[in-house]
């Protein structure tokens, strides 16, 4: 093993970071994370911070978690791999897909697919949107419909449906029938409306008018996050969900709810959609599936969509489609332990609790700093700061001042996720009111910093 001075002499010499220019990571390169205990992250200068990103908003139960450890420990022992392919199936997968459909069964899921991760669920999901217009006879349905300043992960299909140029533009040409809609995003849209429920009705409308505009028989999907995450913690009016589902439902397309960030929890109930009072045709889902201590993620379809495949009798419906860890032992193993210790936890109801605490202490900062635009949150753990030089012009805050609070921040013992100009929070479910307090208390150190 490395000494420290080793680890930070070497520290991005050869390891190219997600989402980090390679060329910058000498100058600036990445706090090396040493170890974890609860809800707070230590790195490798022994400086302790409270984990206000819950990693990347997927460490709901915490670092701590010893049924679920034990759980890995004893899959590790017992099966520590097999397929999943058709032909082969595993024990701990089994009972993963029925706690996972239990799980969904308010939202109208009947079946699991797993996968590796949020990106490769996405995929599922539109892949299978695709195969599944076709087993009805209307292979013409290709079309994907979503929201900017969404995000759907990084692969081709996934990166197509994102919402945000930073993700597509280097990437392009991307998957053609891709088309985006205004985000129902009432400090800045196209619309000048700052009234949610005004604005949820105008994206409603342009909907209609891109599916009309399209040919409605040539869309697949909409895909959409319940709250915006990676954009911002979005948070749209109630009726928009529902405005969307009456649109899908008029012009036979699917709606697939990206619940990687928003499932088993992080909103205060255990699915984003469920807020809305809508059901999906699909979910797509990871991080709080295993609360981040296996790589694991699942699309969910409803009996609609499985019963399209189930029933095929052409051979249409195979799925030649699955990721080598699909099922994994291991890591079906920790789903199976991360749901019922998210259940017996009951950690939606602590992130409602904890969610309204933080959403609130935001809002008091608001009144004391100038430079925090809009506040947004208010449904669970995931909240955002959106900072501004001015707040008439609502100029986003310049990036070495947005540093320098994340810095400062930091020092005080918060850790902090930088996102566009936004300041972002999703931290691990099983927060006390005391961490609460302390993440506040740090912000104001870095807000001050600007
Ligand atoms: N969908 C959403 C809504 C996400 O937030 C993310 C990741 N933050 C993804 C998909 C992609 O997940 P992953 O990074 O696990 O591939």
């Amino acid at each position: 093993m490395k000494d420290i001075q080793e680890l930070k002499d070497l520290n991005a010499k050869q390891i190219w970071h997600p989402m980090g220019h390679p060329g910058d990571l000498q100058a600036n390169a990445p706090t090396i994370i040493d170890r974890a205990e609860g809800v707070r992250i230590t790195d490798i200068d022994g400086h302790e911070t409270i984990d206000a990103v819950g990693g990347l908003w997927c460490a709901n139960l915490g670092y701590s978690n010893d049924v679920v450890k034990q759980a890995i420990s004893d899959q590790l022992s017992k099966l520590p791999y097999y397929s999943a392919f058709a032909g082969t199936s595993n024990a701990p997968a089994i009972e993963a897909a029925e706690t996972v459909v239990n799980f969904f069964k308010p939202d109208g899921m009947a079946r699991a697919f797993f996968t590796s991760g949020g990106s490769d669920s996405v995929e599922t999901a539109l892949r299978l949107s695709r195969q599944y217009h076709r087993l009805r006879g209307q292979p013409q349905r290709i079309k994907f419909l979503s929201l900017k300043k969404g995000y759907h992960g990084t692969h081709f299909g996934g990166a197509s449906v994102n919402g945000n140029a930073r993700f597509r533009t280097a990437y392009e040409p991307l998957l053609p029938g891709c088309y985006h809609l205004p985000s129902p995003y009432s400090y800045r849209n196209p619309f000048n409306e700052s009234d949610p429920a005004k604005l949820a009705q105008l994206v409603a409308q342009t909907m209609e008018d891109e599916i009309l505009f399209q040919d409605p028989s040539t869309i697949a999907a909409f895909i959409l996050e319940p709250i915006q995450g990676a954009g911002g913690v979005i948070v749209y009016h109630e009726s928009f969900m529902k405005l969307a589902r009456d649109i899908c439902d008029k012009y036979g397309i699917l709606m697939i709810s990206d619940e990687v960030i928003t499932g088993f929890g992080r909103t205060g109930d255990w699915s984003g959609a469920r807020h809305w009072g809508v059901q999906p045709d699909m979910m797509t889902t990871a991080k709080g599936i295993t609360s981040a201590y296996f790589p694991v993620g699942a699309t969910l379809l409803n009996a609609k969509v499985a019963e399209t495949f189930e029933s095929d009798q052409s051979g249409e419906g195979g799925i030649f489609h699955g990721y080598t860890y699909s099922a994994h032992p291991v890591g079906m193993a920790a789903v199976n332990a991360c749901l019922s210790e998210t259940l017996r936890l009951d950690l939606k109801s602590n992130a409602a609790a904890r969610g309204t605490q933080l959403y609130n202490g935001l809002k008091t900062l608001q009144e004391e700093f100038d430079v925090i635009g809009d506040v947004r949150g208010g449904h669970g753990l995931m909240a955002a700061i959106e900072l501004v030089s001015d707040r008439g012009t609502k100029t986003p805050m310049d990036m070495p001042s947005l540093k320098r609070a994340h810095k400062a921040c930091y020092q005080s013992g918060t850790m902090v996720r930088m996102g566009g100009n936004n300041l972002l929070m999703s931290p691990p479910l099983t927060l006390t009111e005391a961490d609460v307090s302390k993440i506040l208390d740090d912000l104001r150190v870095g807000l001050k910093a600007i």
